[in-house]
């Protein structure tokens, strides 16, 4: 078993909840409640919890629920997290608000075979899971989590700023597995063009710290490593 918590900046912890394959995100507010971002697989709730538990909270204290977009290694816990929290449901971009509330997961890209393939195939559902709040891009949360709409992995998928702390939460625009930066598999994407265009905004964000959804964080020239990514890649 592998750490339940991994602290990333002052107030904010990520859950592996997959070791680091999947994280979920933790940001503990002034007022001692919690904010999670993305809620991993179906069985991540257990490890939540665990994680929760390790920085002195219980799912009691989660007030917030926010989903990066609504793949099953992002949403696939959400409901029964939004269960355990008692809350009314999770926060997602408007564009992505119909997938999540039917458990659907969005459109393949059709451009490529490997995404006709997998959009004719009955996988990456999950359980169905009632929006609490349709977000916009811009929007702040709770006066220091900044949304920023980021379409292309789906049509309403966001990055997240926490402003205070300084750290920047990719979500599935750029992946950190095994610490090395890729682009995600394009087949999962719903245009993975557009995904690849619009991560460029994640090189302009005022950050210090780099977190991923797949992968460890990076908290040491984390700017300039996104950067140095994107440029590589000709973005
Ligand atoms: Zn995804």
């Amino acid at each position: 078993m592998g750490t339940p918590a991994v602290q990333v900046a002052e107030r904010v912890y990520r859950f592996p909840t997959v070791g680091d394959f999947v994280n979920t995100m933790a940001i503990v507010q002034n007022d001692g409640s919690v904010t999670l971002i993305d809620c991993g697989v179906k069985r991540a709730p257990a490890h939540i919890v665990k994680g929760l538990k390790a920085i002195g909270k219980h799912p009691n204290d989660v007030q917030r629920i926010v989903l990066t977009h609504s793949h099953e290694d992002h949403a696939g816990g959400a409901a029964q997290v939004v269960e355990d929290a008692g809350l009314s449901g999770v926060d997602c971009h408007v564009d992505e608000a119909q997938y999540v509330e039917t458990g659907t997961p969005p459109p393949r890209d059709e451009t490529l075979l490997s995404g006709r393939i997998f959009q004719r195939l009955p996988i990456g559902g999950f359980t169905a899971t009632p929006v609490a709040n349709r977000l916009t891009d811009g929007e702040l949360l709770d006066d220091e989590l900044r949304v920023h709409h980021t379409p292309g992995h789906t049509p309403g998928h966001i990055a997240l700023v926490h402003e205070p702390s300084g750290v920047l939460v990719t979500g599935d625009a750029i992946w950190n597995m095994a610490s090395r930066r890729t682009w995600p598999v394009s087949a999962f994407c719903s245009d993975h063009l557009l995904n690849r265009k619009t991560a460029h905004v994640l090189g302009e964000l005022e950050y210090q710290t780099v977190a991923f959804i797949h992968g460890p964080h990076i908290d040491t020239n984390a700017r300039e490593t996104i950067r140095g990514f994107l440029k590589s890649k000709g973005y």
